[in-house]
C-alpha cells in the first residue's frame, strides 16, 4: 500500500499529467521564466523562519525529521518559495539583475487527504525576483491566465487583495486584536490561541461558525497608505487594460507570513471547498529573512491536482496516448529483422509499440491475437512482419482506423520514403 494521502498517478491518467507539465513549458518559454530545480529536502529552520512560525504549515502539516546519521534537522518541502529563494541568495543569482523563474515538482503536507487535498501533491509555480514594480505582479497574473486559457479551463475566478507593508500591517493588528478581543466568545480554540500572535490569520478562517464576526472584522486595505495604495492601482490598471477580471477580497491573506502588498488568488466554485486552484503574491522581505541580501519578490504556485480535477470536471478528454504504428510479428525467426526496421522507423521519428510475446511461454501468439492487441492499442496502422512478404523484402502496412482494412506492401530498402505516411502527429 502507497502512504496515505500519496498517490500513483499511473497511465492513462499520467499522459494528462504530460500535457500540462507541456503547456506549462511552452508557456513559460514565451513569458521569458526560466526552470529552476531545488532539493526537495532542506533545513527546517528554512521554513520555520520562511513561512512563520505561527502558520498552519509549520505548526502541523510539516513532514520534519532528524537524520539519522548527522542530527540534521531536515523537512520534505511544504513548497518551493522558500527554496527557491535560498538557492537564488545561496547562488547571488541577482547580481546582474532580476530573474525570472519557474518550478514543478512534489511537495509534501501532513493534512486529512481528501478530494484537492493530499500528503504528496504537485505545485507549478512561477516567481520573478529582484524587481519592485506593480508590472510584475500583473505579468503573473497575466501569465496565470494565458495558462487557464491553454488549458482551456472555465469558471476561474480571481481574487485580489493587498497586506500593504509591515509597518501598516503593525497598525491593523492592533485594531484587529482589540476587535477580536470584544469577540473571543464565538472564536474557536485555535483563533483563540492566535489571538495574539498571529491575528491576521484568524481572518483566513474556514470555520462557518466565525464568518460573521470575521467579515466585520477591520480591513487591511484602510490601513494602506499612499505608496502601498498606488501600487496596487497599478497593478488593477494593467489588468485592466489586459480585459482580466477581478473582484477584491479584503480577506484574503493566505497561508504563510512571507506575503506584502498583492496577494491574490484563482478560485473555482466546482471543487466543493478545495476550490484555490491557484494562489500567489509579492514577498519583499522573505530573501533578507532567510539571510540574503535584501530583494523584492513575487510569486504564485498552483495546484496540478485541482487544475487536473477542474479539467475532467469540465469534461475535458483525457489526451490520447497511441501509437503510430503497431508492429505484429507473426513469428519468433523474424524478431531480428523486424526489430531493425522497426528501429529504423522510430529513429525518423514515428511512434512504434512491438506485439511482444506473453508470459505463458507458447511462443508468440496467434495473428488474430496479435490483431486484437493492434486494435485495443488506437494505433492509425499495422505494420505486418510475414515471412513471404520479408523473403520479398517487403513488409504489410495495414489500415486499423481511416479506411479500415486497406493495406500495401512496402519495401524495406525504400523505407525512408514510405515512413513519413505512417506518423499521424508531425
Ligand atoms: P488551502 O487553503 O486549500 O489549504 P493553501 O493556502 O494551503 O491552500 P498554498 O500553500 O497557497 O495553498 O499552495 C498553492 C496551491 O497548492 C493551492 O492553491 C492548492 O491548489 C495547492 N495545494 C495546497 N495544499 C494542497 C494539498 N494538500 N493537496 C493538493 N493541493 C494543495
Ligand atoms: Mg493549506
Amino acid at each position: 500500500m502507497a502512504v496515505k494521502g500519496m498517490n500513483d498517478i499511473l497511465p492513462p491518467e499520467s499522459a494528462r499529467w504530460e500535457w500540462l507539465e507541456a503547456k506549462v513549458r511552452d508557456l513559460m518559454a514565451r513569458y521569458a521564466y526560466r526552470n529552476i530545480r531545488t532539493p526537495i529536502v532542506e533545513h527546517t529552520p528554512l521554513f520555520v523562519r520562511g513561512l512563520g512560525e505561527v502558520t498552519d504549515i509549520v505548526e502541523k502539516e510539516m513532514y520534519s525529521f532528524e537524520d539519522r546519521l548527522n542530527g540534521e534537522h531536515l523537512t520534505l518541502r511544504p513548497e518551493a518559495t522558500a527554496g527557491v529563494v535560498r538557492a537564488v541568495a545561496e547562488h547571488s543569482m541577482l547580481y546582474d539583475g532580476g530573474k525570472r523563474l519557474y518550478y514543478m515538482g512534489p511537495m509534501f503536507r501532513h493534512e486529512r487527504p481528501q478530494r484537492g487535498r493530499y500528503r504528496q501533491f504537485h505545485q507549478i509555480g512561477a516567481e520573478a525576483l529582484g524587481f519592485a514594480g506593480a508590472e510584475v505582479d500583473a505579468e503573473l497574473i497575466l501569465l496565470a491566465k494565458a495558462l487557464w486559457r491553454e488549458l482551456g479551463l472555465k469558471n476561474v475566478r480571481l481574487e485580489l487583495n493587498s497586506l500593504g507593508q509591515p509597518d501598516e500591517r503593525k497598525a491593523h493588528r492592533a485594531a484587529l486584536i482589540s476587535y477580536l478581543e470584544q469577540h473571543v466568545d464565538v472564536m474557536d480554540e485555535e483563533a483563540r490561541r492566535r489571538l495574539h500572535s498571529n491575528p491576521l490569520r484568524i481572518l483566513d478562517t474556514k470555520n462557518p461558525a466565525m464568518q460573521a464576526m470575521v467579515e466585520a472584522a477591520p480591513r487591511l486595505i484602510d490601513f494602506l497608505g499612499e505608496q502601498s495604495l498606488a501600487h496596487f492601482e497599478a497593478l488593477k490598471s494593467i489588468l485592466a487594460a489586459n480585459a482580466v477580471e477581478w473582484t477584491v477580497n479584503p480577506r484574503l491573506v493566505r497561508g504563510m507570513d512571507y506575503y506584502n502588498l498583492t496577494v491574490f488568488e484563482f478560485v473555482t466554485d466546482q471543487l466543493g471547498s478545495q476550490g484555490t486552484i491557484c494562489g500567489g503574491g509579492r514577498y519583499d522581505y522573505l530573501i533578507e529573512q532567510i539571510g540574503g541580501k535584501a530583494a523584492p519578490a513575487v510569486g504564485w504556485a498552483l495546484g496540478v491536482e485541482r487544475v487536473l480535477e477542474l479539467l475532467k470536471e469540465q469534461g475535458s478528454a483525457v489526451p490520447a496516448m497511441a501509437a503510430d504504428v503497431y508492429a505484429v510479428v507473426p513469428s519468433v525467426d523474424v524478431l531480428p529483422l523486424a526489430m531493425a526496421t522497426i528501429e529504423r522507423l522510430r529513429l525518423l521519428g514515428v511512434d512504434v509499440q512491438m506485439y511482444a510475446a506473453p508470459a505463458n511461454g507458447e511462443g508468440m501468439g496467434s495473428m488474430k491475437s496479435q490483431f486484437k492487441k493492434a486494435d485495443a492499442s488506437g494505433a492509425q496502422h499495422a505494420l505486418i512482419f510475414g515471412q513471404d512478404e520479408l523473403s520479398r523484402g517487403t513488409v504489410v502496412v495495414k489500415s486499423l482506423r481511416d479506411g479500415v482494412g486497406a493495406q500495401a506492401e512496402r519495401p524495406l530498402d525504400k523505407l525512408p520514403e514510405w515512413a513519413a505516411t505512417l506518423q499521424s502527429k508531425c
